[in-house]
């Protein structure tokens, strides 16, 4: 069937739809302003109801010819400024749902037709020239030919069209430049499921539309599908790679919007809002085939929800967003408790320290293994902006991720610096981390900082630390062990009757399936979140107010003179993003006693588990990061100033006995001195230059 298309039904259309735009763009054309050259047509809203919205399904079903009749048809177009619209490039958006193709959904079928797929950008190339039309002199008659360029090699004329040489000279000077780049648009994460890997397809971009994406981006790309053959140079392959030609870009909000909220919904998530058990049924519903942990699923619950991010009136920007640590023995669930998030999150990341790709964790400039272009790519934490990034073995991270992670969970930014690329991306989401011990196991008497590789500032950015231990408890290891058991013969049944004949039915197991069924559905409890982080941004009660600050002076009160600080200002930001999650779980607007007492609760728990000084019994922070208590600072710097007195005496090293004895005289007893003793020659302070003889390491 013959297309309607043709230059002059696309005159009369942007005549009739588009005259103030055709006006605007030929005023700034004859101004000599810009490099903009685009007229955006939306294809719901004007084009699907031109000629019957025939040329619109020419559009998606002929896209080279219609785009090329509608680029003539701009120019046949008249303006108020009387210049000839050249080169300018019609661009559509706002398509119809039904043209959306999921990118794992491509076939061959969509090649040279016009889609839109929707997704978030992992990698961009820098913005560089292309040649569109190459201009060669001829070495013999020095006639000049231009050709037109269509692949990615430079293509030379046949022959000269006057004295027939073969010769010719390139002057990239007088050819024709456009802007060009290549990006690569990635599935939602969210939209996986467990465990898939994330497909994603190159798109080529020119002209003006380069340069306006960055990773981490979520965006739709309106564009032509073509396929390349695979492999390079002479060797071509017969499989091929699709592209798209990219004709628009839409970039899209990046908040909770693509979760559909029915009045239903609504109903039901209010409904649980006022249920008294609330906080009580969403811990429930958070990994229940995991037995106890009930702290860690609270604060779980609160990281989903999140605090309030802020701007204050001096440009000053507060995060949030919670960050939770894990640590602990291996086999304690830890991994598993992050995939089971990573299921329930709205929107979320999952990943290891050591990466999946060659971005890692944050984001990197890596040269493009293609065209050897510098190309900035997006790890884990940009692609999981607004949402949630679960790393496991995050203490195995590439030492690059290390010092980026700094700024990534303060800041929230990422910025790279290389090469020719210079960005700053997007990294708003909350970091979940599950760390081993550097040891194989957790001991509770050690300082976690000595245990974790990860230094101690960065372990500070964490809201809350947890440890899990797998000490044997007799009591709770037969809990667990009924736990695990009644879990897996529930799901032995459900295999049974899944793949063979059985005599178990539904309903006879039906109790045991509703133990390990989550209370809320995660379904409604996707939505409750993202319904509760967009509609609700609770406010302090004075009494919360005061019941913090009164926790906060009572903790640091301690502090005076010799006593160990034990919180810190970071604490405090701590709690009240942990507040304000405990409300937004209620759809509170406001955060109420019951909050904070929550909030202290978690956090009293998370602190006794890494900041308790054995020594003292006390919390403290210093303890719990550095490895040293101020008791133990305090003592330290008493035995070494022994020591470096005693020196003078004891050429050879002053013996433990004087040692010992001198310190039981300041009131150190023996016990710990031998500990304290040993301790100090494993930092270097202190070396035995004879056994159990010591001299002070001085540091010129
Ligand atoms: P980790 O990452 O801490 O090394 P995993 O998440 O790989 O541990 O867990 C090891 C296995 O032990 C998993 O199959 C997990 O389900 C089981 N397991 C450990 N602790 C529990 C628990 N408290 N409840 C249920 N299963 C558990
Ligand atoms: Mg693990």
């Amino acid at each position: 069937m013959p297309l309607i298309s043709s230059p002059p039904v696309w005159r009369e259309f942007f005549q009739y739809y588009y005259e103030n735009e055709i006006n605007r763009l030929a005023g700034k054309i004859s101004s000599g302003d810009g490099a903009e050259r685009s007229i955006y047509v939306d294809v719901l809203s004007h084009l699907a109801f031109f000629k019957e919205g025939i040329l619109a399904e020419e559009l998606f079903t002929n896209p080279d010819r219609v785009i090329s009749d509608a680029t003539r048809g701009i120019e046949l177009t008249e303006n108020i400024y009387d210049v000839r619209l050249e080169n300018c490039v019609p661009r559509f958006v706002n398509l119809p749902v039904a043209r959306r193709v999921l990118i794992r959904d491509l076939r061959a079928d969509h090649i040279l037709k016009f889609v839109s797929i929707e997704g978030i950008v992992r990698k961009v190339t820098e913005v560089r020239p292309k040649i569109v039309e190459a201009v060669f002199t001829c070495t013999s008659c020095g006639k000049k030919v231009s050709t037109y360029q269509e692949s990615s090699n430079l293509k030379y004329p046949y022959e000269c069209p006057a004295c027939k040489s073969k010769r010719f000279v390139f002057h990239p000077e007088e050819s024709t430049l456009i802007d060009s780049q290549r990006i690569k648009i990635q599935e939602y994460p969210e939209n996986l499921k467990g465990g898939e890997q994330p497909q994603s397809i190159d798109v080529y971009l020119e002209g003006d539309i380069t340069g306006l994406v960055n990773p981490g981006d979520r965006v739709i790309i309106n564009g032509t599908v073509r396929a390349n053959p695979r492999g390079m140079g002479q060797k071509r392959l017969v499989h091929m790679d699709l592209f798209i030609e990219g004709n628009s870009i839409e970039i899209l909000q990046q908040e909770y919007e693509e979760f559909e909220i029915t009045e239903e919904d609504k109903r039901r998530i209010l409904e649980l809002s006022e249920d008294g058990e609330i906080y009580d049924k969403i811990i429930k519903s958070i990994a229940p085939s995991i037995y106890g942990y009930e702290d860690i699923k609270l604060a779980i619950a609160l990281q989903l929800f999140g605090g309030v991010p802020k701007r204050l009136p001096d440009g000053t920007e507060i995060r949030g967003d919670i960050h939770i640590l894990l640590v602990g023995d291996p086999g304690v669930a830890k991994s598993q408790l992050l995939r089971y998030v990573h299921r329930i999150a709205p929107r979320s990341v999952y990943t290891t320290g050591k990466g999946t790709t060659t971005a890692g964790l944050t984001a990197t400039a890596v040269r493009d293994e293609i065209d050897g272009r510098w190309t900035l790519e997006a790890g884990a934490l940009v692609l999981a902006d607004k949402g949630i990034a679960l790393v496991d073995e995050i203490d195995k991270m590439r030492t690059e991720d290390r010092g980026a992670l700094h700024e990534a969970m303060e800041q929230q930014t990422i910025s790279v610096a290389k090469a020719g690329i210079n960005a700053v991306l997007k990294a708003r989401c909350a970091l979940l981390g599950a760390a081993n011990p550097k040891y194989g196991r957790f001991d509770r008497y050690a300082p976690i900082a000595e245990q974790i590789n990860l230094s101690p500032t960065l372990m500070s950015r964490f809201d809350l630390i947890f440890v899990l231990t797998d000490d044997p408890d007799e009591r709770r290891d037969v809990e667990l062990a009924k736990h695990i058991l009644r879990t897996h013969r529930l799901g032995e049944k459900l295999e049974k009757m899944r793949n063979v004949s059985s005599e178990f039915t539904r309903q006879s197991i039906e109790e045991e399936i509703l133990k390990v069924t989550p209370v809320i559905d995660p379904e409604l409890l996707r939505k409750y979140i993202a319904y509760a982080k967009r509609t609700v941004f609770p406010i302090l009660t004075d009494e919360a107010e005061k019941r913090i600050t009164d926790f906060y002076v009572g903790m640091r009160s301690r502090a005076k003179e010799n006593s160990p600080v034990p919180v810190t200002a970071r604490q405090l930001e701590a709690l009240i993003r942990l507040a304000e999650a405990s409300a937004r779980i209620r759809l509170s607007d406001r955060i109420e006693l019951e909050d904070v007492e929550r909030v202290i609760g978690i956090i009293r728990k998370s602190l006794e588990q890494i900041a308790l000084d054995p020594e003292t019994g006390e919390i403290d922070i210093d303890y719990a990061f550095s490895g040293t208590s101020k008791t133990q600072r305090d003592r330290i710097m008493m035995i070494k100033r022994l020591v470096e007195e005693l020196e003078a005496e004891y050429e050879k090293g002053v013996p433990e006995d004087v040692i010992f004895e001198e310190a039981e005289k300041m009131g150190i007893e023996r016990g710990k001195t031998r500990e304290l003793l040993i301790k100090m020659r494993e930092k270097g302070e202190l070396y035995c230059p004879r056994p159990d003889h010591y001299r002070v390491v001085h540091n010129y």
